[in-house]
């Protein structure tokens, strides 16, 4: 017997709210994000050793949803001349840049703790 989806087990499943189509079929644009100004934040940058013998420059403070973090990203790697990644609010540039990286950020009007 062929089980037809008459039950309410695709109404539990998220949808979207302007197409109605499950989140996973949707295709709008991701609504515009209310984006954090840099002024009010605080960057904390750090440099921490990665096994192996590797350093990497490590930003925190810069929450995700506040900020736009993989162009932030972006523009570091380019700054840096180094690979990076994001890593939830976290952004890690490969190397030891915490000189260019804080002047990126502070070019930006990121606040550093004192
Ligand atoms: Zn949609």
């Amino acid at each position: 017997m062929t089980r037809l989806f008459a039950g309410t087990a695709f109404d539990k499943l998220p949808t979207c709210e302007r197409c109605g189509l499950l989140e996973a079929e949707c295709t709008c644009p991701p609504p515009a994000r209310e984006l954090t100004p840099p002024e009010k934040q605080t960057a904390r940058i750090a440099v921490e050793k990665r096994p192996k013998g590797k350093v990497a420059t490590v930003i925190r403070g810069l929450k995700a949803d506040a900020n736009d973090l993989p162009a932030l990203l972006t523009q570091l790697k380019t700054t840096c001349g180094a690979g990076g990644t994001i890593d939830g609010d976290l952004l890690e540039i490969q190397g030891d840049h915490a000189d260019r990286v804080a002047k990126v950020l502070a070019k930006l009007g990121y606040k550093f703790p004192r």
